[in-house]
């Protein structure tokens, strides 16, 4: 006998909150499949489970990148990609001051968290140096923890990195296995998921994003979740498409933003102890619905400005979570 929607609902919040139990793919597929007029109810079982699970700190983080644009792959979403025209400028690599004086700004924001990211397939010694020099000297002087993101990896890079005191690695899967052939040539998804696999095994949390609205279906959002799972991420960054021109995929429509909600609300439901952030593209899509998103599962937020393009003040987003009565604090210690 097939359940109601309410029933459906309600039965998800009984497995995940009350048995504490991980809901299957099956059930994870049938939340998905609930009509529009349910996503708020199904947002507020997120949120719920997010209380339960993590509490209700939110950690916020700034992202720099230190090395942007002329990037040797071929990601269809990215304008920092050599292989398009597009409005971004490679420029070099940010001197060491010019990151801690960008640290420090961060900082007094209240992130607790700093991302450095290159625009890059990986890191070669240069950049390995830099980013061994930089570390500490971020730690030291803000207090804040460093996170890095700079492609794929090989053991001896990840293990240098942690021993330098890197806390969290960012390298997104992006897509489902089964459509990154659509979206990137020049790599492939098995490189993506082993470097992931990688940090995770040698103790660093992982950070392991996605990126919804390139034309993926339905199905292919729910395999992505469960190969989330395969690789167990400390952090999602969520980023959903803000069509850049000079792009493929520059003429793709946005999100909807109660589909945005959707998805934030099944992917929490799906892992329910992860970091979940609400990242790029959030404010073109979820557009006046800012605060429904943090209530949709969503326990970080990145703020100020993205890689390539501007975010809302960092003011205005505190605000946000002050209204919302959501104390602001680094998340991995108390997960
Ligand atoms: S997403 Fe990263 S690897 Fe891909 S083109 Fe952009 S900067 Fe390069």
């Amino acid at each position: 006998m097939s359940l109601t929607p309410r029933e459906l609902l309600a039965h998800a919040a009984k497995a995940v909150v009350d048995e504490r139990r991980q809901l299957t793919m099956d059930e994870l597929a049938e939340l998905a499949s609930l009509p529009e007029e349910h996503t708020a109810a199904l947002a507020a079982v997120a949120h719920e489970v997010r209380l339960a699970w993590c509490g209700p700190m939110v950690e916020v983080e700034g992202i720099l990148s230190v090395k942007t644009g002329g990037c040797s792959e071929d990601c269809s979403f990215c304008s920092q990609s050599s292989a398009f025209e597009s409005v971004v400028q490679a420029t070099p690599l940010l001197s060491i001051d010019e990151v801690v004086k960008a640290a420090e700004e961060t900082k007094a924001t209240g992130a607790t968290e700093f991302c450095l990211v290159l625009a890059i397939r990986g890191p070669d010694e240069k950049i390995m140096k830099w980013l061994l020099e930089v570390t500490p000297v971020i730690i030291e002087r803000t207090g804040m923890q460093v996170a890095v993101s700079a492609g794929v990896l090989n053991p001896e890079q990840v293990a240098r990195l942690k021993a330098a005191g890197v806390h969290r690695y960012n390298h997104n899967l992006e897509t489902a296995k089964s459509f990154f052939g659509r979206i990137v040539t020049t790599h492939t998804w098995q490189e993506r998921f082993e470097t992931c696999q990688m940090v995770r095994d040698e103790g660093m949390e992982l950070c392991c994003g996605v990126l919804f609205g390139m034309g993926e279906n339905t199905d292919q959002r729910l395999e992505l979740m469960g190969q989330l799972r395969d690789v167990e991420p400390a952090e999602i960054p969520v980023n959903f498409l803000n069509p850049r021109p000079g792009t493929p995929l520059s003429e793709r429509p946005l999100v909807g933003a109660l589909e945005a909600i959707k998805w934030i609300a099944l992917l929490r439901l799906a892992l329910p102890t992860v970091i979940l952030r609400l990242a790029g593209g959030r404010e073109v899509t979820l557009r006046d619905l800012q605060s429904m998103g943090m209530t949709s599962g969503i326990n970080a937020l990145i703020v100020g400005n993205y890689l390539t393009t501007l975010g809302r003040s960092a003011d205005e987003d505190l605000r946000m979570l002050e209204d919302l009565r959501m104390p602001v604090g680094a998340l991995s210690a108390a997960l």
